[in-house]
C-alpha cells in the first residue's frame, strides 16, 4: 500500500486524509499542535464556551460529500440547522436591519428599509447567482494550473462570458451603481471580507459570494463550529488514517525533485506522497528551504487578519442575532487603514458573534458569549499592544452607542486572540486568515496552485488554490486528491 502523509490537521488537511484513504493509500497526518482542527478551535473558561476561529458555516454540503464517500450518513455523526436570519445589521444613527434567509422577504425588506428598487436588487442578485455557477466550476472546482482544464467546455463557456463577470471594476463600484442607499451598498461592500480582502479593490465578480449564503443558506452545527472539526476527525479516524499530535514536520525529503518521505521532531518516515496543509510561506521557508520559491506568488499582498475578543457577557440582549454587524461611518477610510497604512480605523465595523443564541449551554443562565471580531491588518511588526488597546476603547465605544448600554461592565470574562497569536498557533503567515488577499483583477490566477515542481508534493488549505475558508479549503482537498493517482 503507497504511503501519504498530511502536514497539518486543518479542515483541508482531515478532509486530504479521508479522501486519500478511499484511494487506497495508507495516511498518516501530522500535526505540530496538541489539537486538530487548525484555524478552528475552541476555548472554555468560567462556564462559557466560545469558538474561536470561524463562525459562519456555509455549504454543508461539503461535509456531507466526505461522509458520502465513505459510505456513512452525515446525520448519524453531525446534525446543523439552517439558519432564517443571516444576520442584524445595526448603524450609530439608529437604522437596523435584519437580514431574512428567503430571499422574497430580504429583498422586500431591502425596498421598504432603503428604497431600493425591487427589480434592480433582484437582477443584482440573479446576477450574482450566474456569476457563481459560471465560475465554480471552472475556478473553484479544478485546478488552474493544469493546462487541459482550458479546453473545457465549462471552462471556455465562463470565458466566453467573462465581460458579465464584472472583473473590471471593483466590488464596491459595482455596488454604488447598483443600489441607491449607501447602507446597502455598505452590506454587499462587506462581502468582500469574507475572503479577507478590500471591497475597493476587489473585483466586482466577488459579488458572487452573497449569492452563497442567499441560495446555499448560513447554517449552525448544533454542537458549535467545532464538531464540523470532530466529526471529520472521528470519520477519519473510523477510515484507518492515523494521526500524531504533537508531532511537527521539520522538512520534506527530497532527491532528484521527487519526494521520499518527511522529517518530523521525533523520527525520519519513509513514503510516497506529501500533502502539504501548513501555510504555503512556511512550507517553502521551512520544509523546502534549498528549493526556489515561486516569489511573485508568495509576495502578492497578504489578506486581512483578524483581532478577537471573547468576552462573557452578563446580560442578555433579545435585539442580538448569532451574526450581528455594527457597521463604521466611513467604511472606505477603514479599509485604506487595513491595507494601505496597516493599522485600525478610529471608526471599526464590529462583528459581534453569540453562539449561546442557538446553543444555550454554550453561556452560564442570563449571559452570553460574545464573540468580538473586527478585521485587523496582516502582522508587519506594528505595535499590537497599542493597536489593541486602542481597538477596545473603540469597539465598546461603537457597541455603547448601538445598544445604549455600558458595555464594559458586563464584561465578566476576557481573552484576546490578534495577528501575532494566530500566526504562532497555526501558523499562519503574517496572520492573514485566508493567504492572499483577492485585491486584484488577476488574484485567482496568483494563489499558489496545488502542486509545484515537485513530484509527489502537493498543497492543500487556505493558503493556495481556490481560496481561504471553510468551504474553498474543503474544495482544495477535493482538487488535491483529483491530481494524486491512485
Ligand atoms: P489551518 O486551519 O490553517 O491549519 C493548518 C494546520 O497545520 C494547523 O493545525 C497547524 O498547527 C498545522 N501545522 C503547521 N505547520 C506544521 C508542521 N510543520 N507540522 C505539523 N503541523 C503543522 N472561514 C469560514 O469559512 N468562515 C468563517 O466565519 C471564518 N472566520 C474566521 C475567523 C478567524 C478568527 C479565523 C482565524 C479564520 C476564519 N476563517 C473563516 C478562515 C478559516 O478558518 C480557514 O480558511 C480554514 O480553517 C483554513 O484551514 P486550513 O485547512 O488551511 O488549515
Amino acid at each position: 500500500m503507497k504511503q501519504a502523509f498530511v502536514i497539518g490537521s486543518g479542515i483541508a488537511g482531515i478532509a486530504t486524509s479521508i479522501r486519500l484513504k478511499q484511494k487506497g493509500y495508507a495516511v498518516t497526518v501530522f500535526e505540530a499542535s496538541s489539537a486538530v482542527g487548525g484555524k478552528l478551535g475552541v476555548l472554555k473558561k468560567q462556564g462559557f464556551r466560545w469558538d474561536t476561529g470561524p463562525s459562519l458555516f456555509t455549504m454543508p454540503h461539503l461535509i456531507e460529500e466526505l461522509f458520502e464517500l465513505c459510505g456513512e450518513k452525515l446525520e448519524d455523526h453531525f446534525c446543523y440547522k439552517k439558519k432564517e436570519k443571516i444576520c442584524n445589521y445595526f448603524w450609530e444613527d439608529g437604522t437596523t436591519f435584519s437580514a431574512s434567509a428567503e430571499e422574497e422577504c430580504f429583498v422586500n425588506d431591502l425596498v421598504e428599509s432603503f428604497g431600493e428598487d425591487e427589480k434592480l436588487v433582484r437582477a443584482y442578485l440573479k446576477k450574482n447567482k450566474t456569476k457563481y455557477e459560471l465560475t465554480e466550476p471552472v475556478f473553484l472546482d479544478q485546478s488552474l494550473h493544469v493546462f487541459g482544464n482550458y479546453f473545457k467546455s465549462k471552462t471556455l463557456k465562463a470565458f466566453l462570458k467573462s465581460s458579465s463577470l464584472d472583473l473590471f471594476k471593483s466590488l464596491n463600484q459595482l455596488n454604488s451603481t447598483s443600489f441607491k442607499n449607501n447602507k446597502t451598498v455598505q452590506l454587499f461592500n462587506r462581502f468582500a471580507t469574507y475572503n479577507g480582502s478590500s471591497p475597493y479593490k476587489t473585483p466586482g465578480i466577488m459579488s458572487m459570494i452573497p449569492s452563497l449564503e442567499m441560495n446555499y443558506g448560513t447554517y449552525f452545527p448544533l454542537k458549535g463550529m467545532y464538531s464540523i472539526v470532530e466529526s471529520l476527525y472521528e470519520l477519519a479516524k473510523r477510515q484507518g488514517v492515523m494521526f500524531f499530535l504533537n508531532e511537527k514536520v521539520e522538512s520534506i525529503a527530497l532527491s532528484d525533485n521527487v519526494v521520499n518521505g518527511i522529517k518530523t521532531n521525533k523520527k525520519y518516515y519513509e513514503g510516497d506522497v506529501v500533502v502539504s496543509n501548513m501555510d504555503v510561506h512556511y512550507t517553502y521557508e521551512e520544509l523546502i528551504s534549498s528549493y526556489s520559491k515561486p516569489k511573485r506568488i508568495l509576495n502578492q499582498e497578504h489578506s486581512s487578519s483578524a483581532l478577537i475578543f471573547y468576552w462573557g457577557i452578563n446580560k442578555v440582549f433579545p435585539q442580538l442575532e448569532l451574526h450581528n454587524v455594527f457597521f463604521s461611518n466611513n467604511y472606505e477610510r477603514e479599509f485604506s487603514h487595513l491595507f494601505d497604512e496597516k493599522d485600525l480605523s478610529d471608526d471599526l465595523t464590529v462583528y459581534l458573534n453569540i453562539s449561546a443564541k442557538e446553543k444555550a449551554d454554550d453561556s452560564p443562565e442570563g449571559m452570553e458569549n460574545w464573540f468580538v471580531m473586527v478585521n485587523a491588518p496582516a502582522n508587519y511588526d506594528q505595535d499590537w499592544d497599542s493597536l489593541i488597546l486602542k481597538a477596545k476603547k473603540n469597539i465598546l465605544k461603537k457597541l455603547n452607542n448601538c445598544l445604549g448600554e455600558n458595555i464594559e461592565e458586563l464584561i465578566v470574562s476576557e481573552e484576546i486572540l490578534d495577528p501575532i497569536r494566530i500566526d504562532e498557533q497555526t501558523k499562519s503567515y503574517r496572520g492573514s486568515l485566508y493567504g492572499n488577499s483577492s485585491n486584484s483583477k488577476l488574484a485567482a490566477f496568483f494563489r499558489h496552485p496545488n502542486f509545484n515542481g515537485i513530484k509527489n508534493l502537493y498543497f492543500c488549505g487556505g493558503s493556495v488554490h481556490p481560496g481561504g475558508g471553510i468551504p474553498l479549503s474543503l474544495k482544495s482537498a477535493k482538487i488535491v486528491s483529483d491530481l494524486i493517482s491512485s
